[in-house]
């Protein structure tokens, strides 16, 4: 079961919260009771990647879907996936790199919303209904969001996303998706404009309902219920090739999805003996965790656009265990937070440690490497692998660096680094002609719920 990290709903099944997203009462939700797996790590070290996923999924799942019924879902999710290893783990220099690109759109959120599409398909065929799913992507998301559900009956998904401030490749593999049930719209405004719109869509009760909008954001708990596999998969991938039997991983951070997934692979007994939180320019999450203040600052563009976030949605998450489990506590921060614009909490798990990186160093560390190993760093790994470097030193347990994206999704930041356009990838060029597709819309909600309304209407038709 789930509840609120604000104590203020009822305990809901797994099925439930995947469909809430967000918990009624603003909260998010969490497991009420985190397994211990510490005693069957050796019975699952020589699994493959879905066999792992199906153990470690059927733990949070319970009875809502059986083994039996999960098994071909995680089966179909990971076929997709370019490696029959789905995250391989590559050695470079004294550190790992853990790589999560290799899925449909090259970054890492295909691990999560490849199988987010297919569970919300099982869900619709039990239940018969449709399902209209509503986001707002700086980039990364709503191309992995529509990779996930492209095609599928009884969903259609909405991408509202800034008309011009993507890039020009996460624009074509957002709009080149030719299938009818994929809706791009072009807002004219920015990121923040997008993310407003969401919030005002499903604030909207009635509209909510009528329209049974359901959202892909990270805060949604199977995108990071499908992230804690892979901190299993590397664990037993580095007790294989090193004999050590402790782990440590460097997360490059925005929203606090991915590293919360690693804390929770923590929580459930994987011995993990440090999360280093990496930050780009936008290090509201690394203060944090340096000097205990959170506060929040004006976002700055940088080279790894997915981490430029000053409020990192699934941050409640880990305060909710920061503050014992305590609702009433995080009630109270949270407030402060939004009262005052800041919070300070003395206190923090051991396992965290955290580090940032700033424009030139993102640069400098992909053109080392490069130059180094002859391994070319996204810009977001680069700030991931610049952070571990430095925290190396302080640990012996193998260093793991999730790799978030394949650099051919940022051949200007490449082009920046090394001087060289060598940043390519055959899934890349293949969409590089293809014709785009979207509808340019103002920032203003009576045009959105109309677009939204009639779309739904002109599908019901046919
Ligand atoms: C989304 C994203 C991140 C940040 O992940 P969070 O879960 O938001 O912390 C990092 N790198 C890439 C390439 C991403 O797409």
């Amino acid at each position: 079961m789930y509840k609120s990290t604000r104590g203020g709903i009822r305990p809901v099944s797994f099925e439930q919260s995947v469909l809430m997203g967000l918990a009624d009462d603003g909260g998010l939700l969490v497991p009420v009771e985190i397994p211990d797996v510490s005693g069957r790590l050796d019975t699952w070290q020589k699994l493959s990647y879905p066999e792992l996923a199906l153990e470690v999924m059927n733990l949070f799942i319970d009875n809502d879907i059986s083994a039996a019924e999960l098994q071909p879902l995680l089966e179909k999710s990971y076929s997709s996936f370019e490696t029959s290893e789905i995250t391989p783990l590559v050695k470079t220099d004294s550190l790992y790199l853990l790589e999560l690109f290799h899925g449909p759109t090259l970054a890492f959120k295909d691990i999560a919303l490849q199988f987010l599409g297919n569970l919300f398909e099982h869900l619709l065929e039990k239940t018969g209904s449709t399902l209209n799913i509503v986001g707002a992507t700086s980039g990364d998301t709503g191309s992995a969001a529509i990779y996930g559900v492209r095609g599928k009956k009884n969903i259609n998904i909405f991408i509202m996303y800034p008309e011009g401030r993507v890039s020009p490749i996460q624009k074509q593999q957002m709009t080149t998706v030719n299938e009818s049930n994929v809706h791009n719209i072009a807002v004219e405004g920015t990121f923040d404009d997008t993310q407003r719109l969401l919030k005002e869509l499903f604030n909207d009760l009635q509209f909510k309902q009528q329209y049974n909008l359901a959202a892909v954001n990270s805060v949604n708990w199977a995108r990071v219920l499908a992230q804690i596999v892979y901190y299993f998969y590397a664990y037993f991938r580095i007790r294989e090739q090193t004999g050590s039997d402790k782990v440590s991983f460097c997360v490059p951070t925005g929203n606090f999805g991915n590293i919360f997934a690693g804390y929770m692979a923590y929580r459930m007994g994987l011995p993990v003996e440090k999360l280093i939180l990496a930050s780009n320019e936008n290090d509201i999450l690394a203060r944090f965790f340096q000097t205990g203040d959170y506060i929040k600052g004006d976002v700055r563009a940088t080279y790894s656009p997915s981490m430029d976030i000053q409020a990192a949605s699934n941050f409640e998450r880990y305060l909710y265990y920061l503050c014992g489990e305590k609702t009433d506590e995080v009630n109270r921060l949270m407030k402060e937070l939004s009262q005052k614009g800041y919070i300070r909490i003395e206190d923090k798990d051991p396992v965290f440690d955290a580090g940032q990186a700033n424009n030139e160093e993102t640069l400098s560390t992909i053109n080392d490497y490069y130059k180094s190993f002859n391994y070319l760093l996204d810009p977001h790994t680069a700030v991931a692998v610049k952070v571990a470097r430095e925290k190396k030193k302080e640990s012996d347990a193998p260093l793991v660096c999730l790799a978030t994206a394949h650099p051919a999704k940022f051949p200007e930041a490449i082009r920046a680094a090394t001087g060289k356009d060598i940043a390519r990838h055959p899934t890349i060029d293949k969409i590089m002609h293809l014709r785009s597709r979207c509808t340019l819309l103002p920032p203003d909600i009576i045009y959105i719920s109309d677009f939204i309304a009639d779309r739904i209407a002109t599908l019901k038709d046919r």
